[in-house]
């Protein structure tokens, strides 16, 4: 992979056994991929004509409601069930990573002495986080499990960039992706009863979708919701 700039936006360049010069944009990155024979500069030709619309999909990106974006930095904008909280760094000598989360007050507070060890930061809300799902899960579990007829044996949580929940049909257990915690207690529902449902009807066939609607009138709507 090279870094390329273009205007102000940067770009990962990778040369590829291609036919063609391909753009995607994931997570916010723009990702150009290209044929071993093509040239640099015919690279960057292709993306200045492309730039509109590479813009109008960062913007779309950067608007999303996660957390994938964040540096750990005080006053960042943070997720948890679905509100924006305020990150604050609070510098404290000698103390080990303390999370509080105000929820008043919208805050999200971490008190740490090296406020630069942003991957100790990092790790520090993602513990408290999975601890927050894992209450959240045990709430909604028991009144999902009502409402699918349909129970597990156990579940865990686990950090999933593809998905927001796995369903283990034989096993009968779950795991549920930490990325949860960013999700309002609605979208944490649509997710559980989805993967219940599995235990039904194991692939996203139309019966599986006739329970969904049943169990869940507005799971379409929830669907999108989560995913945008
Ligand atoms: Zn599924």
């Amino acid at each position: 992979m090279k870094n390329l700039t273009v205007g102000d936006i940067e770009i990962k360049l990778s040369k590829k056994r291609a036919r063609s010069i391909t753009t995607r944009i994931r997570d916010g990155e723009v990702i150009v991929s290209a044929p071993y024979y093509v040239s640099q500069k015919e690279v960057l030709e292709v993306i200045e004509k492309q730039l509109p619309w590479i813009k109008t999909h960062l913007e779309k990106a950067g608007k999303k409601k996660n957390n994938s974006k964040l540096k750990y930095q005080d006053g960042e904008k943070i997720y948890f069930f679905g509100n924006e909280y305020e990150l604050k760094i609070a510098v404290q000598e000698n103390k080990r990573n303390k999370v509080n989360i105000d929820k008043e007050k919208k805050q999200i507070i971490v008190y740490t002495s090296i406020p630069e060890d942003k991957n100790a930061i990092k790790r520090a809300i993602e513990t408290r986080f999975k601890k927050e799902l894992i209450e959240k899960i045990d709430e909604l579990l028991p009144i999902c499990q009502e409402i699918t007829g349909k129970a597990i044996v156990s579940y865990d949580i686990r950090k999933m960039t593809t998905s927001w929940g796995i369903c283990h049909i034989k096993e009968r257990t779950v795991t549920f992706a930490l990325q949860l915690a960013q999700k309002s207690e609605e979208e944490i529902k649509y997710i559980i009863v989805h993967e219940l449902t599995h235990l039904i009807e194991p692939n996203h066939s139309m019966k599986f979708k006739e329970y969904m609607t049943k169990f869940m009138p507005e799971w379409k709507r929830i669907k999108k919701e989560i995913n945008s």
